[in-house]
């Protein structure tokens, strides 16, 4: 084929590929234009999960009418005069690129007024050609309206998720936006229904409460902003939360550079590692970070969507950010002293897999918390025979224990007449619960409990979202959950044995944010199960009587896996007399 310049149409819709990719990226460019605008006020309204109908209305500066169409010109900016002025970018946007791409994939209608200009201007374009344009009566500021996203890229269309998925990230971009603009006023509409409203008092707390709720935000300590940069080069400041306060994904890992909302993997690590030993393993702690830098000391032009920026000291940045962290956790309560146990060299062995044993966890070095979770597994060539059942025997149940005792409060010690055991008690009422509810669930009959009060749950925007389209699902589950006005739900009824119970709020929370990291294949039925098992599960740090434990050996007992939790953990170790007499000499 000869070369060919391509022409606009095919030109503009191939970068709108890079700006454009679902709903959320639209919505984070007009949201950026807004706030680059000096607007006080942003509303953003969608419809479908932001695929019908997308709007951001705020109430800045206006485009006057004689600009109105260079707006959707591809490379057409009022931010950037020369080519200097893009490596001190203060603006959000500098690339005049957004609008153009953004016009190249839906059906956008802009609705402007500049402040110093009587009337506005109505502009509607269709596949990036002017299709109307007339004057209006509007108060100053500018509407953007974007209809039917990729009407015309069927194959983008294709990779859109589900509508409460899109309506998620949004939810998710608003959130960060709201939070790294306390003096601004956003509000999120979803379907009609409001998602998230803030007041605009410039207070960064204020802001916590009304996204997170107060039971949250009072768990978040504040880093104060810094009168000014200690090494002259980097500011830290913001929220973080309290080790309590801890997520199964890094989603609430919230970073802005210079007010710049970006997702950056080392910054993410810096603050991983201040949180180290503080969270359990594999949690992520909240923290919404502020960090400022000089403008030459970052290059925020390295991604199409300016996600990432690359700093010029990179190191510096992320010693700073790591040390500002760590100070305030540090303040605020002593890290619990952990032992690592001396080696005993001896080896336990996980009941019910062949050839695999556990040898205490200490290859992760001094200081961490060895725990049979995560112990290390070795494969030993002299793996006991004995107790190593035939790869596909059907699943082993447990022998009859006699409980002695507890230790650690989070271990029961039993024995059988095979020897040893050592159970861990929150794994192994995590398996006993899961098979109750799996159980009730196949029985249908009488499985929900109406709650004596219906409980008050409070979400997250994100999983707000994510909750409106799955309360059918829930209610399959025996969770009656119902929308009480913006992110708040009522959780009504639930199944039998979690009526008591008090974590329900925060286990459908742990299930939402699961379902939005897991995308279309999550597995709402299971994962529900598991999650929920695991919050009314006794957890470790709980002291047990003995009759309690008695109770929870014979409910393992009686389970069809005994050997792990329904996360894949062992539920326990066992050591054989036989092992024990090798131990101590004997044999
Ligand atoms: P960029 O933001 O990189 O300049 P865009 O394509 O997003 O590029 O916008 C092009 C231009 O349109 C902006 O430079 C700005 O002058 C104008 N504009 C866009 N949105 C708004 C808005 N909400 N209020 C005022 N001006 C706007
Ligand atoms: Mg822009």
């Amino acid at each position: 084929m000869p070369i060919r310049v391509l022409p606009a149409e095919i030109s503009n819709k191939i970068a709108a590929g890079e700006v454009v990719e679902r709903p959320a990226s639209v919505a984070k460019e007009l949201l950026e234009n807004a706030i680059d605008a000096g607007a006080t006020e942003v509303r953003i309204e969608i419809e479908q999960g932001g695929r019908r109908l997308l709007r951001v209305s705020d109430n800045g500066c206006g485009i006057p009418a004689a600009e109105a169409d260079l707006a959707f010109e591809r490379h057409a900016t009022s931010k950037l005069e020369r080519i200097e002025d893009l490596y001190r970018v203060r603006t959000l946007g500098f690339r005049g690129e957004a609008l153009a791409s953004i016009a190249a994939v839906a059906r956008v209608t802009l609705s402007t007024r500049a402040r110093d200009e009587e009337v506005g201007t109505l502009i509607r374009l269709e596949g990036a050609q002017l299709a109307h344009r007339q004057p209006t009566a509007r108060p100053p500021g500018t509407t953007l309206t974007v209809e039917n996203l990729f009407f015309n890229t069927p194959a983008r269309l294709k990779f859109m998720r589900a509508d409460a998925t899109e309506a998620s990230h949004v939810a998710r971009l608003a959130t960060s936006y709201a939070l790294a603009y306390p003096e601004l006023r956003f509000q999120l509409e979803n379907n009609g229904r409001l998602l998230l409203r803030t007041l605009g008092t410039g207070q960064l707390g204020e802001v916590l409460v009304s996204l997170y709720g107060l039971d949250v935000a009072e768990q978040m300590i504040e880093l104060p902003r810094p009168s000014s940069a200690d090494d002259g080069l980097v500011m830290v400041w913001g929220y973080v939360g309290g080790p309590a306060l801890h997520r199964a994904n890094r989603q609430e890992l919230i970073f802005f550079v210079n007010r710049r909302w970006v997702q950056d993997s080392a910054l993410a690590y810096a603050v991983s590692e201040a949180y180290r030993t503080l969270l359990p393993a594999g949690r992520y702690p909240m923290v919404v970070l502020n960090i400022e830098v000089p403008p030459e000391e970052v290059d925020v032009n390295i991604h199409p969507t300016k996600r990432e920026v690359r700093f010029r000291q990179a190191h510096g940045v992320f010693v700073a950010v790591q040390r500002a962290v760590r100070g305030l956790l540090m303040a605020q309560r002593p890290v619990p002293a952990i032992q690592a146990p001396r080696s005993t060299g001896l080896v336990w062995e996980r009941p019910g897999l062949p050839g695999l044993v556990y040898g205490p966890g200490l290859a992760h070095g001094v200081g961490t918390a060895p725990s049979p979770v995560d112990v290390e597994v070795r494969r030993t060539p002299d793996a006991p025979e004995a107790a190593a059942p035939a790869q596909d025997a059907p699943p082993e149940r447990l022998p009859m224990l006699r409980v002695v005792g507890q230790i650690a409060q989070a271990f029961v010690v039993a024995e059988g007449p095979g020897g040893m055991y050592l159970i861990d008690q929150h794994a192994a009422h995590e398996r006993v619960r899961y098979e109750e509810l799996q159980a009730q669930r196949a029985a249908q009959g009488e499985v929900t409990q109406e709650l004596l009060e219906p409980l008050m749950v409070e979400f997250d925007p994100a999983q707000a979202a994510q909750l409106e389209q799955h309360l059918d699902t829930l209610c399959e589950l025996g969770l009656v959950v119902e929308p009480f006005g913006g992110t708040t739900f009522l959780v009504r009824r639930a199944p039998a044995s979690l009526a008591g119970g008090a974590d329900i709020g925060a286990a459908i929370a742990e299930l939402l944010d699961a379902a939005l990291q897991g995308g279309p294949e999550f597995a709402w039925e299971e994962q529900a199960l598991i999650t929920l098992s695991c919050h009314t599960a006794i957890r470790a740090g709980q002291t047990l009587s003995v009759p309690e434990m008695r109770d929870l050996i014979r409910q393992l007992e009686r389970s069809q896996l005994p050997h792990t939790c329904p996360h894949g953990r062992p539920t326990m170790l066992h050591l054989s007399h036989a092992q024990l007499e090798r131990e101590f000499g004997r044999r």
